[in-house]
């Protein structure tokens, strides 16, 4: 046992760098490349698994207006009317962009998760500057499989995770948006910022504790959402997110965590990529 304790200080270490990534070795992927819907038609149908009761699915309701409110009600990037039964493909994309209540939950995914957004893509332009995720499906698996509670109401009492702060965050990753660097490593424009006013200035931050509400979007949360799917058209002819001709790019599966522990972790076909992101994408 003894002799074990050098290696698990080092892989410590190399998960604190203040890079913050975690790249496996050989892999060439750019885990800073950012996300992006490939088709930016909108709104997105995202279907309400129907084993969410009422409350619950109003407050996932009320999230999805959040995010298409925040752009002053210029992109309505959410439609959720619609629900779909409780059942999900967790290995391929199934045509279906849903939330789930998960009653079970994925062998591969920590037990710590609250909620997953898993995404289906493409990873373009491999190596090069303008690498990007084009995003083609994407569900979101909120875990009520091991033992989290989460409250779906507004009546101040507050037990377990705020179910409409966890599920704006999704939604956040689900329109391809990544992550704000945690408080130690935040830019030098929040230098000013104590944590948890750090914490409380995007949607995106990699944690939320027990008790935690963000229900809005925040101004840094929106101007990257702008800068994706809003800008000018002669701002998008020129937009880096373009693949090479003739190159159909290299079929990713994404996993992000959203966890209690405060620890975020980004799998990319199984492997960990990241654990938290340094700039907002
Ligand atoms: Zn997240």
């Amino acid at each position: 046992m003894r002799s074990l304790l050098p290696l698990n200080l080092f892989i410590l270490l190399v998960a604190c760098t203040p890079s913050g990534q975690v790249v496996e070795s050989g892999s060439a992927v750019n885990p800073e490349a950012p996300y992006i819907w490939e088709k930016k038609v909108f709104p997105k149908t995202l279907q309400i698994s129907t084993s969410f009761n009422e409350d619950e699915t109003d407050a996932i309701k009320e999230m999805g207006l959040a995010w298409s409110d925040s752009v002053n009600n210029t992109k309505t990037f959410f439609n959720v009317d619609s629900t779909t039964k409780n059942s999900y493909d967790v290995d391929s994309p199934d045509g279906v962009l849903g939330i789930y209540k998960a009653i079970t939950w994925p062998s591969d995914v920590s037990k710590a998760a609250l909620a997953i957004t898993q995404i289906y893509g493409r990873r373009h332009n491999i190596g090069e500057a303008n690498e990007y995720v084009g995003i083609e499906h994407a569900d979101i698996l909120v875990n009520y499989a091991t033992g989290f509670e989460f409250d779906s109401t507004d009546d101040g009492q507050y037990d377990g995770y705020d179910l409409k702060t966890v599920v704006l965050h999704e939604m956040g990753h689900f329109l391809g948006l990544g992550h704000v660097p945690k408080y130690y490593y935040r830019p030098d424009e929040d230098e000013q910022l104590n944590e948890e006013e750090y914490k409380a200035s995007s949607v995106m931050y990699p944690s939320i504790s027990s008790r935690e509400v963000k229900r809005i979007p925040q101004p840094k949360d929106i101007d990257v959402l702008v800068e994706k799917y809003l800008s000018s058209p002669a701002v998008a002819m020129a937009s880096p997110f373009k693949p090479k001709a003739n190159v159909p790019g290299e079929n990713v599966k994404i996993v992000i965590e959203l966890r209690s522990d405060g620890e975020c972790l980004h799998k990319e076909n199984g492997a960990l990529v990241r654990r938290h992101q340094i700039k907002i994408k």
